[in-house]
């Protein structure tokens, strides 16, 4: 996900088109309920949850400034009694209750939950980081929840550490398509709804579950490895053909650098609304209509959510502080797509940041920004810019079997700054896959590298580019 303080700004004060207009809307949902049933079969990850975190202890790290989303959790299970109270206060103007065509009725297996019935009427949380969770469109619904969402619509304790796997079944009334995290499973009628079933999910954190309801087609984006299917409102069409026809290169070129796409399948939801920012969630990503524009504008930010599959959300950071860690990667993602798509290379795209970022206060660590500026654009940069400066010092082969090796050995897990550091230096002492570091590179060397990206706050200089960059990467 992206999160500027534009953001917020934008939807204040200068609200966007679809919230001027009238609007169809769904009635709220008519429950949400926890299902009898099948043992469950999540893992029991939440002792976590109410412990402090052993792997914080990193020797290197400030001293943690305890935020307001730190102070918040773990969070308690709503019981009986809907969405959190906090969450009932009023809507934007968007969102006024109204009737429409629609019913969406949400069931959930959380092995967290316990077995317990809950009824609701879901609404958005309004936090320190705008609205989210679960969202209202103009003829449908969807959850957003990065990062404290979650608990608008189901029981959880919302900590990105607490992993659990997930089933998901939603009924709706029958024109209305439903995406949700996993594979679907089936679909099945009753009367004038369909109820739509998805299987187990990977370990997933909480703020990656998502529900999307929608009048969608189905758009299969053919040539990959991994199945890539589009659900767009029928008005997209033509420009989610247009803006999607290299997705599946972009795919790959993520396998080759990053290693094996982590789910079963990737799917991109187009709402008929337009949406302020795109969102990733645990094998799907959400876009709005302006986002695939049919000229190619958001190509980056499509890159940067497919992305998040890898970083963030099969490799997940343990405490929002390490956030750097999905923001940081996706964000380099988008400059690698950038040279493969036949844009900048990433070389330029590093350096010109590195000028502007350079012009800007250099006022935070990134290692631990803290609650509020844990979105800031400036952390999402310079931690690109982090990686830049690995790549440049240890070399591509190097480099990139050090992301191979992230992604293969924290696959579906929890993280924290001090494991990529622990790689690293273990990449710089006897090599990774029979890489070795390019001679005078150390793993003290590389520590001294990561110490001034990370955890000082003035902006290091970039190494010097050497002579020869591949141009294409991860090739051959
Ligand atoms: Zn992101």
């Amino acid at each position: 996900m992206r999160r500027t303080r534009s953001r917020r700004t934008h939807h204040r004060g200068h609200p966007p088109e679809r919230e001027r207009r009238p609007a169809r809307r769904l009635r709220p949902p008519a429950g949400l309920h926890r299902l009898p049933g099948r043992p469950l079969r999540s893992r029991p990850a939440l002792p976590r949850a109410v412990q402090p975190d052993p792997r914080r202890g990193d020797p290197r790290r400030r001293p943690a400034r305890r935020g307001r989303l730190d102070r918040a959790r773990p969070r308690a299970p709503a019981r009986d009694e809907g969405p959190r109270r906090r969450h009932a206060g009023q809507l934007p103007e968007r969102r006024a209750q109204a009737q429409g065509p629609a019913r969406p009725v949400v069931r959930r297996r959380h092995r967290a939950a316990g077995r317990r019935r809950l009824r609701g009427h879901p609404k958005p949380a309004q936090g320190p980081c705008g609205d989210v969770g679960w969202e209202e469109l103009t003829d449908g619904a969807l959850v957003a929840a990065q990062p404290d969402g979650a608990p608008t619509w189901f029981p959880c304790n919302d900590h990105p550490s607490l992993k659990a796997t997930y089933e998901i079944a939603v009924t709706t009334e029958a024109p209305y398509t439903v995406v949700a995290n996993g594979p679907l499973v089936e679909v099945t009628r009753k009367a004038s709804t369909r109820t739509w079933r998805f299987a187990r999910t990977e370990p997933m954190c909480t703020y990656l579950a998502t529900v999307n309801v929608g009048m969608y087609d189905q758009l299969e984006l053919v040539g990959g490895r991994v199945r890539q299917t589009a659900w767009v409102a029928s008005a997209q069409h033509a420009n989610a053909r247009h803006d999607l026809s290299r997705h599946v290169d972009t795919l790959a070129l993520y396998e080759r650098q990053f290693g094996p796409y982590p789910f079963a399948n990737y799917r991109l939801v187009v709402t008929e609304d337009e949406l302020e920012i795109p969102l990733e969630s645990h094998g799907l990503s959400i876009f709005g209509r302006n986002h695939l524009d049919g000229e190619g504008s958001w190509d980056r930010l499509i890159a940067h959510e497919l992305a998040h599959q890898w970083f963030g959300n099969s490799v997940s950071v343990a405490a929002w502080q390490h956030i750097w860690l999905n923001e940081g990667f996706a964000c380099y993602a988008e400059w690698l797509w950038s040279e493969e798509s036949g844009g900048p290379s990433a070389d330029r795209c590093a350096r010109e940041h590195h000028a502007r970022l350079a012009g800007l206060e250099q006022d935070f660590s990134i290692a631990d920004p803290g609650p509020d500026l844990m979105f800031d654009d400036r952390l999402y940069k310079r931690g690109a810019l982090t990686l830049h400066a690995l790549r440049l010092t240890v070399g591509d082969d190097l480099f990139f079997e050090i992301l191979r090796t992230w992604t293969a050995e924290h696959r579906h897990g929890n993280v924290v700054t001090a494991d990529f550091r622990e790689l690293v230096s273990r990449a710089c002492t006897g090599g990774l896959a029979g890489v070795g570091a390019p001679e005078g590179v150390t793993a003290q060397a590389a520590d001294g590298l990561l110490d001034a990206w990370l955890l000082d706050e003035a902006l290091p200089e970039l190494p010097a580019k050497p002579s020869v960059l591949r141009r294409v990467l991860g090739r051959g």
